[in-house]
């Protein structure tokens, strides 16, 4: 059993296991935890602690990210990294700054880089100005975003108010020029004064250029595709070995069921899809008496199948509107989500071992009734969703999508390429 390298606190789950995929991909062995765990005795080479801070109250968020870096500490990690949005989520006062300035006090270090981009997925920066596809962050939909809404694309005026240091650039034509310009960069920054610096990226070979300069940091902050190199740089030191399947699941046993709480349009469009050559279960939340029966009858009629089969909520928006305006918006998710999470508990007990989970919330509440603590990351389903296996007691095959990831057909692949 080896030492994990690389810690890494994300401010969100799913951001977390876009995360976890990215270094599964490079060949890093890596665990999803949610939240800070108990165990001290993980075999992987990199760990990312899911939390879910992005919009929580400053002080709670840096309360939790330190926690998660000091637990990170303690298994041994070497380099730490700070996960956001590619769309640099966050509010004037937080929670990106007050984050990273309290993992530098921690870390004790005086120097890092903020790289939220990720090209090959339409996050680039310019001269500071991050672009979301064609167009500035604050020319896209994240301007009416309802909880972190962003309407300044330069990201050094975006993080100065957030944080107690200086913040400066380094630009795109010194990343192109690679790992020494990179870091005659970074002195150049220490020398103004500037402590955390945003480095620009405009093709994913800059962040290659990047992660070669950064290896020595004790603190890199960003996006998933920040990390796209950093196990080139465990490999040049022989911290890692050159070819491991990382992505290599235990096979799982058991049976499967495919659940859906997710109204996004892709969800719907692979539902649709899914419901054209297999059966399907659909809850309407405006027929839910009690929960618990609606759970049992669903179970029930899940158990009647030989054949994996579907349970969801997942409806258009008009019907969703309407479910709403009836129940509440928040009442009408707690309800659904409590019924999916029933019904995953009760199919659980009863012998099923694989679940395709779509949507975020879902998800979690999902990973919460099946009391699944962490998980190994395997192989993508499609970019950002990879297959997992829970890592306490009997091993749960879990596929978890959050809204609009995924093609047509992702529930169809996810039972192909399951464990
Ligand atoms: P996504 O990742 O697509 O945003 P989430 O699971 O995060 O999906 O969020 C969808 C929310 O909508 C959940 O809280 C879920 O319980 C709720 N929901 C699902 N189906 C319906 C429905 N038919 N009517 C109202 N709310 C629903």
């Amino acid at each position: 059993m080896s030492k994990p390298l690389l810690g890494c606190v994300a401010d969100d789950f799913t951001g977390g296991t876009d995360l976890a995929s990215m270094l599964v991909k490079s060949g890093m062995r890596t665990i999803q935890t949610i939240g800070v765990p108990q165990s001290t005795v993980l075999d992987a080479d990199a760990i990312v602690v899911a939390l879910k801070t992005r919009t929580l109250p400053v002080r709670d968020a840096v309360t939790e990210s330190l926690e998660a870096l000091r637990w990170l500490q303690r298994v041994g990690c070497r380099q730490f990294y700070f996960k956001y949005c590619s769309t640099f989520d966050s509010t004037p006062v937080g929670n990106i700054g007050p984050v990273i300035d309290a993992m530098m006090e921690e870390l004790g270090t005086d120097f890092t880089i903020v790289c939220p981009a990720f090209p090959e997925n339409g996050r680039t920066v310019y001269n500071g100005y991050l672009f979301v596809g064609d167009v500035l962050l604050s020319e896209s939909g994240m301007r009416n975003h309802p909880l972190t809404p962003m309407t300044d694309s330069n990201l050094v005026r975006v993080l100065a108010p957030q944080t107690k240091q200086q913040v400066g650039l380094v630009a795109r034509s010194v990343v192109a020029e690679g790992r020494d310009a990179i870091r005659a960069g970074f002195d150049r920054c220490k020398e103004k004064g500037q402590q955390i610096a945003i480095v620009d990226a405009i093709e994913n070979e800059d962040l290659y250029r990047i992660d070669e300069a950064v290896a020595d940091l004790p603190l890199l902050t960003g996006g998933s595709g920040l990390a796209i190199g950093l196990a080139d740089n465990f490999r040049r030191t022989g911290a890692l070995s050159v070819s491991t399947d990382a992505a290599k699941l235990d096979p799982s046993s058991g049976r499967m069921v495919l659940l859906s709480g997710s109204c996004s349009v892709a969800t719907n469009a692979q539902v649709e899809h899914w419901l054209t050559d297999h059966p399907g279960f659909k809850i309407n939340p405006l027929a839910i008496h009690r929960a618990e029966d609606l759970a049992s009858s669903a179970v029930e009629w899940v158990m009647q199948h030989d054949e994996p089969v579907l349970v969801y909520a997942s409806a258009k928006p008009d019907e969703v509107a309407q479910v709403q305006q009836q129940l509440g918006v928040e009442a009408a998710g707690q309800l659904v989500e409590a019924v999916l999470s029933a019904i995953a508990a009760g199919l659980r007990e009863r012998g099923f071992k694989k679940f395709i989970v779509a949507g975020g919330e879902t998800s979690g509440a999902v990973v919460k009734a099946l009391n699944v603590k962490g998980l190994r990351i395997g192989a993508s389903i499609a970019p950002g969703v990879p297959w997992t296996q829970s890592l306490d007691g009997e091993p749960i095959a879990l596929a978890l999508k959050s809204g609009n990831f995924g093609t047509v057909s992702f529930f169809e692949e996810a039972m192909r390429q399951c464990p």
